[in-house]
């Protein structure tokens, strides 16, 4: 085999393992949850508040509007027990419930209001966790996949690496350097094909001394970009 195919060999494994870590780069950034289900969480938990807020004012409502009729029911024993038997007394105190009445429907009025609340709470809550149970699934099987993903690059990349030790071992260290500082200087990409009478890099246009001289058995790099080129 000659060097410059071993080369190509190296090269196309290292092209793969770089493609690989790409990837894998990709899918560590993708495995964050999205904003969307951040956004499903932030309703739900608002809206429980909310809901949680209006079943205490309910509550408290209740007990005054109840409070208010023990106070009324109270007044009218009193008002008719016949006990009260001065007039201007008894005008005082019918006046007194029907004050007691007035702020009554003020309070029943309060009441229905936190009631409709807590309803519209608990049917806007019903939909919101619809929804966040929607955006955990679809999160759940795209992170799933993600994963498999992740896995399998793993193995893959376990793989090229046991190929590349070989395939690096088999080139002379002073080729092997060459080859590596040529690939951090140009993208990871050390060894290309000619495309015809051009650099498959760069795309420079080469002279025909040096294409008839790609052909030999050593290894003659682009005068334009200094990949090392091969013929096939
Ligand atoms: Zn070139």
């Amino acid at each position: 085999m000659r060097v410059i195919d071993q080369l190509a060999a190296l090269q196309a494994i290292d092209s793969k393992l770089d493609a690989d870590r790409r990837r894998y780069a990709e899918i560590q950034a993708a495995l964050q949850p999205p904003a969307s289900l951040q956004a499903a969480k932030s309703t739900r938990d608002e809206i429980e508040a909310r809901l949680e807020h209006w079943r205490r004012e309910r509550s408290q409502r209740e007990t005054a509007v109840k409070d208010q009729r023990a106070r009324i029911q109270a007044q009218e024993k009193q008002l008719y027990s016949g006990r009260v038997k001065d007039a201007r007394e008894q005008v005082a105190l019918a006046k007194n419930v029907e004050s007691l009445k007035k702020h009554l429907d003020t309070l029943e009025e309060a009441e229905l209001e936190a009631i409709l609340e807590v309803e519209q709470a608990e049917s806007d809550l019903a939909e919101a966790e619809r929804t966040l149970a929607e955006e955990q699934a679809a999160w759940a099987q795209k992170e799933a996949g993600l994963q498999q993903e992740r896995q399998a690059l793993i193995v893959h990349a376990r793989q090229l690496k046991s190929q590349r030790q070989p395939a690096a071992n088999r080139l002379q260290p002073v080729i092997l350097k060459r080859y590596e500082a040529l690939r951090k200087k140009l993208g990871g990409v050390a060894v290309v094909q000619m495309k015809g009478a051009s650099c498959g890099g760069c795309g420079a246009s080469l002279p025909t001394a040096l294409r008839q001289q790609v052909h030999g058995s050593d290894v003659f790099t682009c005068p334009i970009c200094g990949r090392m080129l091969i013929d096939r």
